[in-house]
């Protein structure tokens, strides 16, 4: 090794699902919508006026702060956006998570969590789930220096009631607390309502699943006004100008069409009750998932098997290799076309 590089902040970079070039696959492993986005975003592209590139976007991105103050029924000061909910989720981190305290989370759950840490040295102390893989409430009680989860968690797909939620939030009063509810939208329940009720709790959700705009890089937090402000201060810290003219208006028109994201939410969640069934008769098993994804074992075959075979006929879910994980695949609910295909391939590798 080089003497500089005794230097190099050293990290182990959290690895995103395979976005593969090739045309023609079935794509489940990344929790896309299969749903285009909102007509009203392909309008904002179609008439985009290129001039307006010349200038910097609006650094307080006010349009989509209030569109989705009204959306919520908040202060535009209770609003903050970033580039995907993992820029928001970072930035906070980097601002609420400031303690000699370790920071608690799921030991099964996003596993970008552990990496924002280790880059920020925050230390960490991660919760076992219960053997039914549900969130131990109590678990979160102990001295820390903030706490997040996300709600449903990923990748079981398992919601915890909002009760419970609270309780989490009343034992930890002292610290931010922050619900990632980045898969809420498909039958969950949101803590937003809290937010007015507890003024250390950050509620992120995101454009990528619901709203079909993974590739636009949206995401959002909801919090009081003083959460905001301290998260606000951080991103000025960092970079100015974070969302770009053109997401910024494809995120007002994905916001004021409320009836196609309940209409494409539904359809999502239609898809998946139905999986369900159909993956039973496979022969796998899974937490009952509130999102748009199924966390499923089978009874006989093993996941990495099942996904080496699924790519070979052009069908890639996601697969991890880690402990307490690696017998189960992350199946993305796709279109009810996209799962019957799935469907067949599944039943000729299971015999
Ligand atoms: N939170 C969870 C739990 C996720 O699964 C994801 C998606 N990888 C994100 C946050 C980040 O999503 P995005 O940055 O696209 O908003």
């Amino acid at each position: 090794m080089k003497t500089w590089e005794n230097n190099v902040r050293k990290v182990e970079p959290y690895t995103p699902g395979e976005q593969p070039k090739v045309n023609g696959i079935i794509k489940l492993n990344t929790n896309e919508n299969p749903y285009p986005p909102a007509p009203g975003v392909r309008e904002v592209l179609k008439n985009y006026n290129t001039d307006t590139l010349r200038k910097y976007p609006d650094p307080a991105i006010s349009n989509l702060c209030e569109a989705l103050a009204e959306k919520y029924k908040v202060n535009k000061e209770q609003v903050f956006v970033g580039v995907g909910s993992d820029d928001v989720i970072a930035m906070s981190f980097l601002a609420f998570f400031n303690s000699d305290e370790p920071v608690f989370f799921p030991d099964i759950t996003y596993s970008f969590y552990d990496v924002w840490a280790n880059l920020y040295k925050i230390p960490f102390e991660k919760k076992a789930l219960g053997e039914d893989m549900h969130i131990k409430k109590e678990d979160y009680y102990g001295k820390n220096g903030g706490v997040i989860f996300p709600n449903p968690n990923a990748p079981t797909g398992l919601m915890e009631d909002l009760k419970d939620v609270e309780d989490i939030i009343k034992n930890n009063q002292d610290v931010v607390v922050i619900v990632d509810e980045a898969y809420v939208d498909f039958g969950g329940k949101s803590a937003v309502s809290f937010i007015e009720k507890y003024d250390n709790l950050l509620v992120v959700q995101t454009f990528s699943k619901s709203r079909s705009m993974a590739g636009m890089r949206i995401g959002y937090a909801l919090g009081s006004t003083k959460l905001i402000k301290y998260l606000n201060d951080v991103k000025y810290s960092f970079n100015s100008y974070t969302l770009s003219n053109l997401a910024i208006d494809a995120g007002v028109a994905a916001v004021k069409d409320d009836e196609y994201f309940k209409n494409t939410c539904e359809s999502i969640v239609k898809t998946r009750e139905a999986a369900k069934e159909r993956l039973k008769d496979l022969g796998f098993t899974f937490p009952d998932s509130m999102a748009n994804f199924i966390f499923a074992t089978h009874r006989s075959v093993s996941a990495k098997d099942i996904f080496e075979a699924l790519k070979k006929k052009n069908i890639y879910v996601r697969y991890f290799d880690k402990p307490l994980i690696d017998n189960y695949l992350r199946i993305t609910v796709g279109t009810p076309q996209e799962m019957e295909s799935l469907y067949s391939a599944l039943s000729e590798i299971l015999g």
